[in-house]
């Protein structure tokens, strides 16, 4: 993978704000950047040079998967050896605001006191959201993956089981078909609980007459999917039937919406104002969707307050439901990928409610 693209855009960046280097700490955004997947790193950035620092555990992974920066291997803190690289400097440094500890920031204040040691908020936010070929191409294999786990568990639901088994089976099969692993814990939400949006799954048995709310993904070469389905299980209450087929609507009538450029806040209004048409307004008390890709949720947000708009490239959720406290909830959801032509939707599992 080439990520010079991306560097190209941080250092003009760099140089809109007069910083003559920038530390990055954030796993996520390193991934982004260079391609590195393990656990500990930091990535220094000047207007010629591109430096990650890891520790001796990851000095094969390292070589085998940066190509597009030099690597650093410490021995000891990461303060010496950004020193020794020589990289910060002359003045101002740039740091990532909501990822560096008040702990961390202090000591490169104390390290590095002759440089101005600037929190920049969101700095790869913007950049994060256009997506080049090989990042779709990993975008739509997790996609895939959560495709084929859910064939797999959707069989599986029956009053024999509990919420937390098919959460465990989600896991199992998204591993077994090369996921990394799950892009965050698995909703398995069933009878009053699908009216959580993010209930925790519970070793309690699935009961006959019931909504089974299943939110999954996985994450693939670094890149995460995620999808919503909601099943019945046995005979249904009708007003369950009923505002299954009013989400359904009015997610498709989303993705049937969606245009380049639009506001986000615009797809927002369209999907909720229809729920709101039958009744349902105040049932539907969470955002629309969001950006995927290195993490689960970024830009653009697509709510009622975002400011974001939506550019070819982007990737993200269109994903309304309908929660009625004590008694079923229902959400459908779909990762579309917008190109100049329209929406692709990731996902192709069937949204006719299943009945198991
Ligand atoms: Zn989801
Ligand atoms: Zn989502």
């Amino acid at each position: 993978m080439t990520h010079l693209w991306k560097l190209d855009l941080i250092r003009r960046k760099m140089a809109d704000l007069q910083l003559d280097s920038f530390l990055l700490s954030d796993l996520h955004v390193i991934r982004w950047l260079s391609g590195f997947s393990g656990s500990s790193a930091r990535v220094l950035l000047s207007q010629d040079r591109a430096v990650l620092f890891t520790d001796f555990r990851y000095r094969e992974q390292v070589a085998e998967e940066v190509d597009s920066m030099e690597c650093s291997i410490i021995d000891g803190g990461f303060l010496n050896a950004f020193a020794e690289s020589g990289v910060p400097g002359p003045e101002r440094l740039g740091i990532e605001n909501d990822v560096v500890s008040v702990g961390e920031f202090e000591r490169l204040r104390a390290r590095f006191d002759r440089l101005a040691i600037v929190p920049v908020s969101g700095f790869f936010d913007e950049f994060r959201m256009i997506k080049d070929a090989a990042e779709l191409g990993a975008l739509r294999q997790a996609a895939r993956i959560t495709e084929q786990t859910l064939e797999k568990i959707v069989p599986m639901i029956s009053p024999e089981v509990t919420e937390l088994d098919i959460a465990a089976e989600i896991s199992y099969w998204h591993r077994r078909f090369g996921a990394e692993r799950d892009s965050f814990e698995p909703i398995v939400a069933s009878g009053p609980r699908s009216a959580m949006p993010h209930a925790r799954p519970q070793p309690e048995k699935i009961r006959e007459g019931s909504l089974i709310v299943i939110d999954m993904g996985c994450v693939c070469n670094g890149y995460a999917s995620d999808q919503t389905r909601t099943f019945a299980l046995g005979k249904i209450p009708d007003e369950a039937a009923k505002i299954y087929s009013i989400v359904r609507d009015a997610q498709q009538l989303g993705l049937d919406s969606i245009r380049c450029g639009m506001a986000a806040k615009e797809l927002d209004a369209i999907v909720r104002n229809a729920i709101a048409s039958h009744g349902y307004g105040e049932a539907f008390g969470h955002s629309l969707g969001h950006g995927v890709g290195v993490e689960v949720h970024e830009l653009p947000r697509v709510s009622s307050a975002s400011e974001d708009y939506l550019h070819p490239t982007t990737v993200f959720t269109v994903e309304p439901g309908i929660y009625l406290p004590g008694r079923f909830g229902v959400r459908i959801e779909d990762t579309v990928v917008l190109h100049e032509s329209g929406p692709e939707p990731l996902q192709r599992y069937t949204k006719q409610l299943v009945q198991l």
